[in-house]
């Protein structure tokens, strides 16, 4: 099928089949390629229901897969899988499990997504971790109207991906929550429906929050082709050295 030709990481391709997509969408076939295999950054555009989350999600979830396999824990993918989905829902096992699924490192904030509004987040979030149980890759909403004892409860897992309402998230940084403050490991970060986003008035806060993200995060994502003089101000990137 067409998601053969994507080579997605074999947990990938089963939360797919048990999700029931027989093909990649119109937006997920053209921004897939670009994110996996090129590894580009992304502007895509298009409605509501046409795949959107799934374009940005699994180029994040191919990532930390190939990470994990690349980092000799090949073995422990599958279990990881395994543990994940026996674990349950990943929102719900909040109250009461202590650290995610069984033998999971804690782990750095790798991806963030901003969504404009809350249901918008936890729609995101929901569809995200469908796949991520099949992964054993933990995502987590920060959004307003949930307790601070169970915010606090989701971060405590260092879950690798954060599904956030700019508002929220920026009250946690200010307030210097741990995991969201350290941002060290960033790879990547989505603004979904930035243009609501902004019409809305989150302009200030999601400044903010790109604010602080660490330069080098910004630039090893703005791989540009022919390598051009940086501009001083981004002199403290020490070579990241992603295409090289
Ligand atoms: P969006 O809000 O744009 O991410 O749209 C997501 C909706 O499309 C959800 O209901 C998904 O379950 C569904 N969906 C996502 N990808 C596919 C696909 N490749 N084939 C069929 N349905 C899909």
């Amino acid at each position: 099928s067409a998601w053969k030709e994507l080579q997605l990481h074999p947990a990938i391709e089963k939360a797919i089949a048990a999700l029931g997509f027989e093909a990649p969408s119109h937006v997920q076939a053209e921004c897939l390629p670009a994110a996996i295999r090129d590894r580009r950054d992304i502007i895509g555009a298009a409605q509501t229901g046409s795949g959107k989350t799934l374009a940005f999600g699994l180029p994040i979830m191919q990532q930390l897969l190939q990470e994990r396999s690349a980092a000799g824990a090949a073995g422990t993918a599958g279990d990881a899988a395994g543990t994940a989905a026996a674990a349950g829902d990943v929102a719900g096992t909040a109250d009461g499990a202590e650290g995610g699924p069984a033998g999971r490192q804690p782990c750095k904030l790798r991806a963030l997504i901003l969504a404009p509004t809350r249901e918008l987040a936890l729609q995101v979030c929901d569809h995200l971790q469908a796949v991520g149980k099949a992964c054993g890759v933990w995502v987590v909403p920060i959004v307003g109207g949930i307790s601070a004892l169970k915010q606090e409860r989701l971060l405590s897992k260092h879950p690798e991906v954060v599904v956030a309402t700019p508002g929220r998230l920026w009250d946690l940084m200010r307030e210097g929550q741990a995991h969201v403050t350290d941002l060290s490991r960033l790879s990547f970060l989505v603004i979904d429906e930035a243009d609501r986003m902004v019409q809305q008035g989150h302009y200030g806060e999601l400044s903010s929050i790109l604010g602080a993200i660490p330069t080098h995060q910004q630039l090893a994502t703005a791989e540009a082709p022919e390598a051009e003089d940086e501009p001083a101000e981004k002199e403290p990137v020490k070579k990241l050295g992603a295409a090289e």
